[in-house]
């Protein structure tokens, strides 16, 4: 496991920052352009950065300021930030104007946006943070490794654990979006924001695992479906095969595939008869991105109107949505449980709930997580709170 503190951290809660001596800068800013502009982002990186230059001049020779001359910074965000940097140098006020020139907040900006991660730690703001080793994690499709994020005494710190064994001179890779996506989704998402085309091999040749349909050869069977997928991105028919009995289908079915796939987007929410449309489809294999979506935010709403049966169902929907596409050791599976824990902590079934909860603590600390906040959370709902406890709290 790798360790790796963060040099600099960027809170997204804009009221935060209205304590500092640039609150009035901020807030001018506001005033010009309004809060959803420019303040949820860039405004607050170059606040975030002059505060800490403030402390640490240039002449310290210390790490803030290698961000702007060592940082991997590509044309093309340089270009995209340009104009952005151009309004926030403008309106910067003396003494921090003479801090920090134009071009050196346009490669601040853009360095911060193809390198920063952001972490997600359960009771705190979602922050971005710049990680000095962290940043030079590769990204692949079909990642080695994950990254967890503690947050103590206000640095945020990155754990870095491997997923499967790294052949020595593999680069390690973590993903820098969220996995259950399709090749093409990737690949869009890749492109508009750190710029570039993804060629990995999950994207060129590997099964695209959730863009899975029903195979009409294999026998129907439920537990065991046979699954048609692209291999790659499917824009030949040879990509496509089933990954039990191996036929590949005609241009036909494909076609059919694609309208299924486009059909499904359309199923509403009609609690659990949406669900069934869903996992029940004679096309679109339940595993499917478009499913495993829809049940992810029907999940959330269900559980924002308090029907915890609703929810459940969903949630145990997208957790086999989950063994089958993501590997065993993926936090998300880990989020699903605690998740799942929580629902049958308010349905009052204990048992269940310590269950669900010693399942994601199995994941968390298999994946390193053992001593995070977030693992200490599901650790005393899993080990430390006893069943009367549950029943009390409900
Ligand atoms: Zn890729
Ligand atoms: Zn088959």
């Amino acid at each position: 496991m790798l360790r790796d503190d963060s040099i600099m951290t960027v809170l997204s809660v804009y009221d935060k920052y209205l304590e500092s001596p640039l609150s009035s800068y901020l807030q001018s800013l506001v005033r010009q352009y309004g809060k959803e502009v420019l303040t949820q982002g860039h405004s607050l990186v170059l606040t975030t950065f002059l505060l800490q230059a403030k402390r640490l001049p240039r002449e310290t020779k210390n790490p803030l300021w290698d961000i702007l001359t060592e940082w991997f910074c590509p044309a093309e965000a340089l270009a995209e930030a340009k104009e952005t940097a151009a309004i926030l140098h403008e309106f910067l006020p003396s003494p921090w104007s003479e801090l920090i020139t134009l071009a050196e907040v346009n490669r601040l900006l853009a360095v911060y946006d193809v390198n920063s991660l952001i972490s997600q730690v359960a009771g705190e703001a979602p922050r971005t943070c710049l990680f000095p080793y962290g940043r030079l994690l590769e990204h692949g499709c079909s990642p080695n490794s994950q990254v967890c994020f503690v947050v103590e005494g206000g640095i945020t710190t990155l754990q870095l654990n491997c997923l499967r064994p790294i052949k020595k001179g593999e680069p390690v890779s973590i993903s820098y979006i969220p996995v259950y996506k399709p090749t093409a989704m990737r690949r869009e998402l890749l492109l508009a924001r750190y710029f570039f085309y993804c060629q990995c091999k999950q994207c060129t040749e590997l099964p695209d695992l959730c863009r899975a349909f029903v195979c009409w050869f294999c026998p129907k069977n439920k537990k065991d479906q046979g699954v048609v997928v692209p291999c790659g991105d499917g824009s030949r028919l040879d990509q496509w095969q089933c990954l039990q009995c191996g036929q590949h289908p005609t241009a036909e079915k494909v076609h059919e595939m694609l309208g299924a796939e486009e059909a499904i987007t359309r199923i509403k929410a009609d609690k659990t008869i949406g669900m069934y449309k869903l996992i029940d489809n004679e096309i679109v294999h339940f595993t499917h991105y478009h499913v495993f979506q829809k049940l992810d935010l029907w999940a959330e709403t269900s559980w924002k109107e308090q029907d915890a049966r609703l929810c459940e169902n969903y949630i145990d929907a997208l957790l086999k949505c989950c063994q089958r596409v993501l590997p065993a050791e993926d936090v998300t599976i880990a989020q699903y449980h605690e998740f799942m824990g929580q629902i049958h902590h308010a349905l009052g079934n204990a048992h269940t709930a310590k269950h669900e909860y010693g399942l994601a603590l199995a994941i968390r600390e298999k994946a390193g997580q053992g001593n995070t906040s977030w693992c200490n959370q599901t650790r005393k709902m899993a080990l430390e709170k006893s069943l009367a406890d549950f029943m009390d709290s409900k």
